[in-house]
């Protein structure tokens, strides 16, 4: 029998198998098998006709493997007498599983007895698919019944103060296996060493064994899972919601290209004074924000940089010796790219600002640095006279865009023509002469309906994902104090 050795230092990844039956659980161990330490069969899974097979599963997967038969009440897929289920977990145990899962609450002499004389580890876990319950550290602390047993806690964090809390209780035992399950849980999927946490699961299939399970390939190839140290240089991306952002994608591979013992991860925030303790206990160096929390971590820090001011908002936490210090690299990160197309025609150029909200903000500030001319217009027109007037500039409401006169440059900085609504023009009475350098800030889709208008009518485009990137580089440097690497700039 293949043995699990156990510690926090190495933390292990586990692949749950969901699939019916045997034979599709083993093509994805095949697939996945140089990525993962050890498989989980969720024998809850499977078709009735392959539970009698279950015993030869640990010889075919060629891995260290993990016995799971999970009751429904504990988010099990199978409606299933006790009875049984003890029966099949009994006749199972005959194939040399490495580890069994049993409850918490499981009276099952005979399965520990058996366990024990083949030489099968029992992780003894407890879930809660509701929250942390309030009892959490006292129930970990109890959980493992006999010297060897591995306790496991997987519970639904619903904001930063419970993720503090799981990172509390995990180092309270010298083993155990902490996760947080959905978005808030996410940082212990990904940073299980950091949590305490011997292990982490993970799905490879289309049915995710738990929720916010990711795939091998994102955790050990995207988040560095293995590759990087104990003590990392560790940076996030906070928001709410978070896990949809590309910053992961972005970041990570820089740090790969450069060898650096660095990674970057998503952590859902709900109040960023908690996100700070979080950050102190995680050791966390470095953090985009976005959407909610860039204005309130303008007004919050203490030392801000002077983008900070000009944008209104901080998109950039970094720790120095002195604490924490707010950047705004949304300015530079629209900068640059213009720069490099316009060459220096910055100044003097007649630009129009569609748009007058954060990211217009950023625009209007970096263009008026630049000595452009610049006019926003915007459907709520007295915020475009706010902008306007904050920076000594022109503007006007949407209903007149038709009647101004020409433009060098015009940029889209509204979230309308955004997935999913990408049918919608923020400004459709304004015609394009052909001329004109558009500049749509929106990433996603890469070109949207005013960008392909802008195209038609033979203008110059800069699509939002330049300034994605520019942006990122730009943290990047701040976090690393290097460049970002040009042999993966074109990769994302
Ligand atoms: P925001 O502060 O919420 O501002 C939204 C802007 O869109 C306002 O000017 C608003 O006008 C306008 N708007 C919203 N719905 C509209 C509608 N139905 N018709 C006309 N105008 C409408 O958002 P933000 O942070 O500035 O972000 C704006 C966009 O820029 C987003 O799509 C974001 O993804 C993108 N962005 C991209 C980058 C990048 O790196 N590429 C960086 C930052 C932002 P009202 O004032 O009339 O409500």
């Amino acid at each position: 029998m293949r043995s699990v050795n156990y510690s926090a230092d190495e933390p292990k990844l586990c692949l749950s198998l969901t699939e019916a039956t045997l034979r599709e659980n083993l093509a994805i161990v095949e697939r996945e098998r140089r990525r993962v330490d050890l498989v989980e069969l969720r024998a809850d899974f499977l078709d009735e006709a392959e539970l009698a097979e279950v015993s030869a599963f640990p010889r075919l997967s060629g891995l260290p493997t993990l016995l799971t038969f999970r009751r429904e009440s504990d988010g099990g897929a199978r409606a299933i007498g006790e009875g049984e289920r003890r029966g099949l977990l009994d006749r199972a145990l005959d194939g040399g599983f490495s580890v069994v899962d049993l409850e918490e609450d499981l009276e099952a002499p005979e399965l520990e007895r058996k366990a024990a004389e083949q030489g099968t580890m029992v992780v003894r876990s407890m879930h809660d698919f509701g929250g942390v319950p309030g009892d959490l550290s006292r129930r970990l602390a109890a959980l493992a019944r006999r010297p060897g047993e591995i306790p496991k806690v997987a519970v639904m964090p619903h904001s930063v103060s419970d993720l503090l809390r799981l990172l509390e209780v995990g180092g309270q035992v010298p083993r155990a296996i902490v996760v947080g399950m959905g978005e808030w849980g996410f940082p212990t999927r990904v940073l299980p060493g950091r949590f305490h946490s011997v292990q982490s699961y993970c799905s490879a299939g289309e049915v995710k064994a738990a929720p916010g399970h990711v795939d091998p390939k994102t955790l050990r190839e995207t988040y560095r899972l293995g590759e990087t140290s104990a003590t990392a240089k560790l940076f996030c991306v906070i928001g709410n919601p978070v896990l949809h952002s590309r910053s992961p994608w972005i970041h990570n591979p820089g740090y790969r290209a450069l060898g650096l013992d660095a990674v970057y991860v998503p952590v859902q925030v709900d109040r960023l004074a908690d996100f700070f303790m979080l950050a102190e206990r995680l050791g966390i160096e470095g953090a985009s924000v976005t959407v909610p929390h860039k204005e309130e971590a303008a007004s919050l820090l203490a030392e801000t940089d002077a983008s900070v001011t000009q944008a209104g908002a901080c998109n950039t936490l970094v720790r120095e010796s002195g604490g924490w210090r707010g950047y705004n690299t949304d300015i530079e990160g629209f900068l640059a790219p213009l720069r490099a197309r316009l060459r220096g025609a910055l100044a003097g150029a007649r630009a129009l600002v569609v748009g007058a909200g954060g990211a217009a903000r950023s625009v209007v500030a970096g263009l008026v640095a630049e000595g452009a001319r610049v006019t926003v217009v915007n459907r709520t027109g007295p915020r475009a006279r706010v902008l306007a007037e904050q920076f000594d500039c022109g503007w006007a409401p949407a209903e007149e865009a038709a009647a101004l006169p020409a433009f060098d440059i015009v940029v889209q900085a509204t979230s309308v023509g955004m997935s999913p609504n990408e049918d919608a023009d923020p400004l459709p009475s304004l015609s394009f002469r052909g001329t004109e350098l558009v500049y749509e800030l929106i990433y996603a889709p890469r070109r949207t309906l005013f960008l392909a208008r802008a195209e038609r009518a033979g203008c110059g485009v800069i699509g939002g994902r330049e300034m994605l990137l520019h942006q990122a580089y730009a943290q990047f440097r701040l976090f690393t104090g290097r460049d970002y690497p040009a042999e993966v700039r074109e990769d994302f």
